[in-house]
């Protein structure tokens, strides 16, 4: 058994051990379908999180003075000593030796919602690696073997929900279509499956790619060029795209990361946080939002976000596409290639 099957494997029961200790609090939820766009976005109703105190975004930046950096490390949650009940594990990196920690999520809204933390710190605000990428397809393979499903997602930067510094990726499991945008993207026909693509129908940027149908069961030290070239094509529009909106912040640009076993989409943003029409007040969005899953704290939030449309506020948080400069673009320099 591979170590990421050995972790998920051991998920349900130290998912109810960790919870009766009290180290891990779960907030109970309910989930409404809500149809927009062609895609069944589902809104999480979790009157619980109220209750939870809000952190403030961490400050990511590079620059910050030493004595700030011994603070962060010292109120870093994804450092040791772990808490014995939330520590899953760990998993290495054969090619690069990277190693990684797998975690319980202390507040989960979902069971089972897993980190996978870089052992080492390294920053929030830095792009994917190539192990990343690989070991966390890895879970995903080792649950589609267990019978299970699960997503990975990434909110890279100040501006896409992340709340924690230190760089941890997040596995979550769904149901057997995928998260709602997943379903999306499986309906687009391509012509060359190698080249991103973008989901039109949806009012904001986003930048994805179809993942080889034999991926998952490609032998794992075949994965990295793979992933690698796909997350760089990604990465770079998605960088094309921020280049392109005159107002964006100075910076690294933020962007979520979503990938299953058959897609990984990139989608650049903005803003953290949406202001809300029907209410006043701020939601905010993280990949979660841009896989199709929201999630709101009370009766009120819903009717706010249902009454304005899921769509306008994900474009709120994200940038609009610029989708069809970029193919013709492409499509110029190819011609100059040839
Ligand atoms: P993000 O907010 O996307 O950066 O993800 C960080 C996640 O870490 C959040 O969902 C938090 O619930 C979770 N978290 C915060 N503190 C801890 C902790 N001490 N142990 C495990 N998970 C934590």
């Amino acid at each position: 058994m591979s170590a990421h099957e050995a972790i998920l494997a051991k998920l349900p029961e130290a998912f109810e051990k960790a919870q009766a200790s009290g180290d891990l609090l779960f907030f109970p939820s309910t989930v409404h379908k809500h149809q927009e766009n062609g895609v069944e976005f589902e809104i999480r109703l979790c009157p619980a999180l109220q209750n939870k105190p809000r952190l403030p975004t961490p400050d990511f930046s590079a620059d910050a003075p030493a004595v700030e950096e011994k603070e962060k490390k010292k109120s870093d949650p994804f450092a040791p000593p772990y808490v014995p009940n939330l520590y899953l594990g760990e998993v290495r990196d054969p090619e690069e030796g990277d190693e990684y920690v797998i975690l319980f999520n202390k507040y989960s809204v979902q069971p089972h919602h897993i980190l996978m933390v870089t052992k080492e710190f390294q920053s929030q605000t830095s792009p994917l690696m190539p192990p990343d990428l690989v070991q966390a397809y890895l879970f995903l393979v080792a649950a589609r073997k267990a019978g299970r499903k699960f997503f990975a997602f990434y909110n890279c930067g100040d501006l896409s929900g992340a709340s924690q510094p230190h760089k941890h990726l997040q596995l979550i499991p769904v149901e057997d279509a995928g998260p709602p945008i997943e379903q999306l993207a499986r309906g687009v026909r391509l012509e060359q499956e190698d080249r991103p693509f973008a989901l039109s129908s949806v009012p904001y940027a986003n930048h994805v790619r179809r993942l080889p149908s034999s991926l998952p069961t490609t032998a794992p030290s075949a994965l990295e060029p793979i992933l690698t070239d796909a997350f760089l094509s990604l990465l770079d529009l998605a960088i094309s795209t921020v280049r392109r909106d005159g107002t964006y912040p100075p910076g690294p640009p933020s962007y979520n990361v979503v990938l299953t076993l058959e897609h990984m989409h990139v989608v650049p943003r903005r803003r953290e946080t949406h202001t809300l029409a029907g209410t006043g007040e701020e939601l905010s969005v993280n990949a979660l939002g841009f896989a199709g899953m929201l999630l709101v704290k009370s009766e009120r939030e819903m009717e706010a976000v249902t009454g304005e449309g899921v769509g306008v506020i994900l474009r709120g948080v994200g940038l609009e596409s610029v989708h069809e400069e970029q193919v013709s673009e492409h499509e110029a320099g190819d011609a100059k290639l040839a």
